[in-house]
């Protein structure tokens, strides 16, 4: 959640979007002991003092902490070393990552601000739990700052293995930041691995066969650089692998609700799948309007030598019409290069041309909302996807079909629930995540239903919905054959893998999640318990 001016000189809290946001937004509303401290989301430059104070007290009265960051603070912090060094490396994206020592000392003096502002709020024996990429230095801050409390960190999106890791050049300082917390946690296996390997290499730590992390000094504090001050305190650093789930009865039940179900009886309509009956009713009539735009359409199918797509469409509306189903794929993202999105919209677009029954039949709603546009990379994708559909939807079009439904809105979950549960297929494809909860979201609007989930094995999410067409999203041939056959799974066959998949994510949900974190990091810290596990 951010405050946002309105036109009217309100101010308004908007839903942030995003998985952070949406697996602990439910259990911060429910647990009425914790504080949020997390960016304001407003340029305080841009605002009066007053309007200031009083948007810090509406945060506060919504129980969060507002950490105010200047313009150069947001551009070398956030769209900086955050989303142009951190992001595009643990992605496996090199490449894309840029290293820039200005960078990287706004996104110390960051860490620090929130460290400040942490510290006005705890108490020793405190819990701290820090989310993700961004604070990498902040568990190190507090601890030499309360040698009490209680730290875990989780990182939301991968970690990349040591081959990778070691180009970035703060890797061991930012590694020594996160070794003041008690409990790191990852989404997988893999990551946990990864991270212990990077340790071991850059840090030279002894790692314990149960994989804690053992200190024998203290953590040097990545704010003076000063390496390992001697200390005859010994801790270990529990790593962990905790994968995130969802709040599965919200969305079951979002995508029973009027607007949901509204939203997705619109898709299916404008997708021709709910004019069926409507059609054969009207089999004298669209058979001459078949005849007549024949008729017309001699001069050229004659000239061009081939047969004109609506031609054919148009024979498909004959007493033929239901021989090949009208089918709805969907996809939920923001507009992140992680995504796959150009790759996704050339797999769709080879099924089409290798499927030619598919043009006319199947149409694709594309939800992806542009995030960080202050950073090059998105605004240069934002103009690549919209060139590639612009591409299908010229090249297939017909009149009366057009492939692709493109929406870069932001939108609410209610209408997203619907999109999901509209789409006959789901194509969840990025080519690095996590987790991804788009792909969990899609299979519980589908509950005790039938539908196709189209899975990258990419994303963490692909370690446990196993049941799904699980593909390499850099192979487009592979994903062009995937999307055919979950387009043509049965019915049967597609609730059968559901519910496997299903009856993992019922129990293993976004509050478990949280609690299954928080109880080891209290058990892991409780200096009885530490000594147990030795
Ligand atoms: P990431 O955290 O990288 O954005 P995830 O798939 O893990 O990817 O989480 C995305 C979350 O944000 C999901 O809860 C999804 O419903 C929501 N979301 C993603 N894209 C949009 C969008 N375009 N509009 C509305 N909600 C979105």
């Amino acid at each position: 959640m951010s405050l946002q001016r309105q036109e009217d000189g309100g101010i308004a809290a908007v839903q942030s979007i995003g998985g952070l946001a949406t697996a602990i937004g439910p259990y911060f509303k429910s647990h009425r002991d914790c504080f949020w401290v997390g960016w304001s989301g407003v340029d305080p430059a841009k605002y009066e003092q007053r309007d200031i104070d009083r948007m810090t007290e509406e945060y506060r009265s919504r129980r969060c902490e507002p950490v105010y960051l200047t313009e150069d603070e947001i551009n070398g912090y956030y769209a900086g070393y955050s989303n142009d060094t951190i992001w595009p490396l643990f992605h496996d994206f090199a490449h894309e990552a840029k290293f820039e020592p200005a960078t990287w000392k706004v996104y110390q003096a960051v860490n620090e601000r929130f460290a400040e502002a942490v510290s006005t709020l705890v108490h020793p024996g405190d819990t701290v739990w820090v989310q993700d990429y961004h604070l990498m230095l902040l568990p190190a801050l507090l601890r030499s700052r309360f040698p009490d409390l209680r730290i875990g960190w989780f990182l939301h999106i991968p970690f990349p293995s040591p081959e990778i890791f070691r180009q970035l050049p703060n890797g061991a300082d930012l590694l020594r930041g996160l070794l003041g917390a008690d409990l790191v946690g990852f989404h997988t296996i893999d990551f946990c691995i990864n991270f212990m390997s990077v340790v071991r290499l850059l840090l030279d730590l002894d790692i314990k066969p149960d994989g804690r992390i053992a200190l024998t000094d203290e953590p040097s504090d990545p704010a003076t650089g000063s390496d390992r001050p001697s200390s005859r305190h010994k801790r270990y650093v529990t790593v962990e692998a905790f994968p995130i789930g969802i709040d599965y009865n919200l969305y079951r039940r979002t995508a029973r609700s009027s607007l949901a179900q509204a939203m997705q009886h619109g898709i299916e309509a404008a997708s021709g799948k709910r004019t069926r009956r409507i059609k054969t009713s009207l089999t004298a009539e669209s058979q001459a309007a078949t005849e007549a735009q024949v008729a017309d359409s001699n001069w050229w199918s004659h000239h061009a030598h081939q047969e004109l797509p609506e031609l054919a469409l148009a024979r498909n509306l004959g007493p033929d019409a239901d021989k090949v189903p009208r089918k709805v794929v969907v996809s939920v993202d923001r507009l992140d290069y992680t995504k796959g999105l150009p790759e996704r919209l050339r797999a769709f677009e080879l099924m089409l041309e290798r499927y030619p029954k598919w043009v006319g039949h199947v149409t694709y709603y594309l939800l992806a909302t542009p995030t960080r546009e202050n950073v090059e990379t998105y605004r240069n994708l934002k103009q690549t996807v919209d060139r590639l559909v612009g591409k299908v939807n010229g090249k297939y079009s017909l009149l009366s079909w057009t492939p692709i439904h493109y929406i870069t809105r932001s939108l609410p979950i209610k209408p997203v629930c619907g999109i999901y549960a509209a789409g006959d297929v789901a194509l969840v494809t990025p080519l690095r995540d996590g987790m991804n909860l788009v792909a969990k979201e899609y299979l519980a609007c589908h509950d005790d239903r039938d539908g196709a989930l189209v899975l990258s094995d990419m994303c963490g999410a692909a370690r446990e919905l196993t049941d799904s067409f699980v593909v390499n999203p850099y192979d487009i041939d592979a994903v062009c054959e995937a999307l055919n056959k979950a387009l043509e799974i049965s019915p049967d066959e597609a609730r059968r893998r559901n519910r496997t998949m299903q009856t993992r994510l019922k129990y293993r949900t976004a509050d478990l999640w949280c609690v299954e974190f928080l109880s080891t990091l209290r058990q892991v810290s409780d200096p009885g318990t530490a000594d147990r596990r030795l």
